[in-house]
């Protein structure tokens, strides 16, 4: 074994759901700062790898380790979000009567729930923080519209936004470039590429325009293993990969 920490790795995880193997033998393993990729058909375990990261889902056997050695499987979902960990699911889901900066507001790192939040003054020091925010995820123009008014893109924005404002460590990303027109898209790929560094990312996505944009490196994962790593070009051109992955796709089946 190296002595390299990885901010996550995943081996051996295996998860069964009434029979059917869902993540089987997973090995994964991601760099501090790294914007990691992965794809793979549908019902490939992508999802499902994200729940045993987040303690959504147990692994039957295996180990999820943060950091050099902090045990996620003994943890429950809420801790784990504690300890750094920020997860956006494929759907939006935000305070939809509230303001963008009220949002974003809300998910600063160490308030204590909405209603505390409501009732108390914007402190000189948050105002602050939520206009960086918003800065980053390019929402500064629309920091006073309702959430709810926001397009889908926008939506998709702030939700990134609010799990910022609680600076997390690692952030997993499902699908956040579906329903998105291009040039939405492709602003997408421009803020996780500019979040990298400072955060751990990994990023679910099937759209391989967005995919060629931001990776540097993509997993792809099938029947709940790894199928293959490596650099776009390398991933596009693995045979395997063709024929279970990117082959399908050409047929219109994913
Ligand atoms: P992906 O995100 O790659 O499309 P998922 O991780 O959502 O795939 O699903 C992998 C497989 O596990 C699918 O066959 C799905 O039906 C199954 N699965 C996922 N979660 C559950 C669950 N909670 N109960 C039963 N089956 C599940
Ligand atoms: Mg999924």
């Amino acid at each position: 074994m190296s002595a390299r920490t990885f901010i996550l790795s995943l081996e051996g995880v295996c998860k069964t759901f009434e029979g059917f193997k869902a993540i089987h033998e997973l090995n994964f393993y991601l760099d501090e700062g790294e914007l990691r990729v992965i794809i793979g058909p549908n019902g490939a375990g992508k999802s499902t790898m994200l729940d045993l990261i987040t303690g959504r889902a147990r692994p039957d056997k295996g180990t999820v380790t943060f950091g050099r050695d902090t045990d996620l499987t003994t943890l429950n979902e809420c801790e784990i979000n504690q300890l750094g960990i920020g997860r956006k699911f494929q759907t939006p889901s935000v305070y939809s009567d509230h303001s963008v900066f009220e949002n974003i507001w809300l998910s600063l790192e160490g308030r204590r729930g909405v209603l505390s939040t409501l009732f108390s003054r914007v402190r000189p020091a948050d105002r602050d923080r939520v206009h960086e925010v918003l800065s980053t995820v390019g929402l500064s123009q629309v920091a006073h519209s309702k959430a709810g008014n926001l397009s889908h893109g926008q939506k998709q924005w702030l939700e990134i936004g609010m799990l910022i404002a609680q600076n997390p460590k690692v952030l997993l990303v499902d699908e956040p470039a579906a329903g998105m027109t291009d040039e939405e898209t492709a602003r997408t790929g421009e803020l996780l590429m500019s979040l990298a560094g400072k955060h751990s990312i990994v990023v679910i996505e099937h759209d391989m325009v967005f995919v060629r944009q931001i990776a540097r490196k993509v997993t792809v994962l099938h029947q709940g293993s790894v199928l293959c790593e490596g650099n776009v070009d390398e991933v596009q051109n693995n045979p395997r990969v063709v024929e279970v992955y990117l082959g399908r796709k050409k047929r219109g089946d994913s």
